[in-house]
């Protein structure tokens, strides 16, 4: 018998989440919120599951959400879609496995920045794709054209960039985006944008899709997620958008992939990209305020938390509040003893990872908030 193995670990995600459900620990890891969120989404799901079909959707998405993410862009981002334009994905995780695996030729190599969603690596080598990292360093994690053009080689051909960038809770601003259009151009590169987190972003920053820049409209596939606009993210309802030459390859590997996603998952989602901008802008607001109520909290229980402007994250600096513990023998010994689950940063690097930065997740009831504040501060 050939033996059974896999190279892939198993995620950070999912282990932490299950040794927080075996502790009883409040889980602040892995990111998700704890509401329903918005009750006309649920309902307009519920009420497709029985009353429209339930056999396969078109491949591409129903027309109608299609038509819904491209009117969505032209409100929020000024972008101008088309329909042709946006593939329908079973989450933003198939977005990207259907764009690695249709742009990646085996020995291709792809530009990524570290840190980096865990889910990257790990696709990008199974399409036979080659990562080159460039590092972005704190405070400000700014893009370096320097450190961009020492990554780049002939068989460059992709680059995947996250903006807003989970874990470090920052945005890229327009004269980086630009920088990144221009390296794009001069090297002919085709970008994937991974923008899940563009509609969770604080203090008034507007995100910026890199296909709007100069030179990024042919040669960009943009990615959402219905679970971040939404705070549904059990929802895995995505799409990928890129013009037609581009989206048509897309279309190619997204159909050997899942080829659909739950109709009625689609007209909620519909529904909510129609009706819900109130909905998605007070989120914000909450989301902002669970943000500033947990800093608080650690800032009091001494701990030096950085910035976020973005994402249901903040992470805080474990050599400047004086703990003398590695990332992950923090987070073990935080979800073990004070039954508080986070994600040590480190997870996020494929190589010379950062052990010094936790991640916490603030999209929770201020009692949830409040609970575990005085774990940590009783554990400290
Ligand atoms: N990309 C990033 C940067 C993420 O943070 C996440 C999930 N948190 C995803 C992709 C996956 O999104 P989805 O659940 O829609 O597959
Ligand atoms: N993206 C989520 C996070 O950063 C986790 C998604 C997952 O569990 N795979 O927490």
């Amino acid at each position: 018998m050939n033996p059974i193995y896999s190279r892939m670990g198993t995620t950070i995600f999912e282990a932490m989440s299950a040794r927080a459900r075996a502790t009883g620990a409040i889980n602040l890891g892995q990111g998700f919120a704890d509401g329903r969120g918005p009750e006309a989404v649920l309902a307009a799901g519920a009420r497709a599951l029985l009353e429209r079909s339930n056999q396969y959707p078109p491949m591409a998405g129903l027309p109608e959400l299609r038509q819904a993410v491209a009117d969505h862009y032209a409100r929020h981002q000024g972008l101008n879609l088309t329909v042709e334009e946006v593939i329908v994905t079973s989450g933003a995780t198939e977005a990207l496995a259907a764009a690695l695996l249709a742009l990646i030729e085996p020995g291709d190599e792809v530009v990524c920045f570290q840190p980096l969603y865990d889910a990257y690596v790990p696709l990008i080598r199974r399409a036979g794709g080659v990562p080159r990292f460039v590092r972005l360093r704190p405070p400000e994690w700014r893009i370096e054209r320097a450190a961009l053009e020492a990554a780049v080689t002939p068989r460059t051909r992709l680059i995947l960039l996250n903006n807003p960038l989970n874990p470090a809770a920052t945005m890229t601003g327009a004269e980086d985006l630009a920088m990144l259009a221009d390296f794009c151009v001069a090297h002919d590169l085709t970008a994937i944008c991974d923008e899940v987190w563009e509609q969770v972003t604080f203090d008034g920053a507007r995100h910026l899709p890199l296909i709007d820049f100069p030179g990024m409209r042919e040669r960009t596939v943009k990615i959402g997620s219905a679970g971040k606009v939404f705070a549904l993210t059990g929802f895995k309802v995505g799409w990928m958008c890129a013009a037609p030459p581009l989206a048509r390859v897309l279309a190619k590997a997204h159909q050997f992939l899942t080829f659909t996603t739950p109709p009625n998952l689609q007209w909620a989602v519909a529904e909510g990209l129609t009706t819900q901008d109130d909905w998605i802008r007070d989120a914000r607001l909450r989301f902002q305020a669970g943000r500033d109520r947990l800093a608080s909290g650690l800032r009091a229980a001494g701990f030096a938390v950085l910035p976020s402007a973005a994402t249901y994250f903040l992470s805080v600096d474990l050599t400047a509040s004086s703990i003398a513990l590695d990332d992950v023998t923090f987070s073990e010994r935080l979800v073990d003893e004070a039954r508080v689950a986070t994600i040590p940063v480190s997870a996020f690097y494929s190589e010379a990872p950062v052990t010094n930065v936790v991640r916490f997740c603030f999209v929770k009831e201020d009692a949830v908030l409040d609970e575990a504040i005085a774990r940590v501060q009783a554990w400290r």
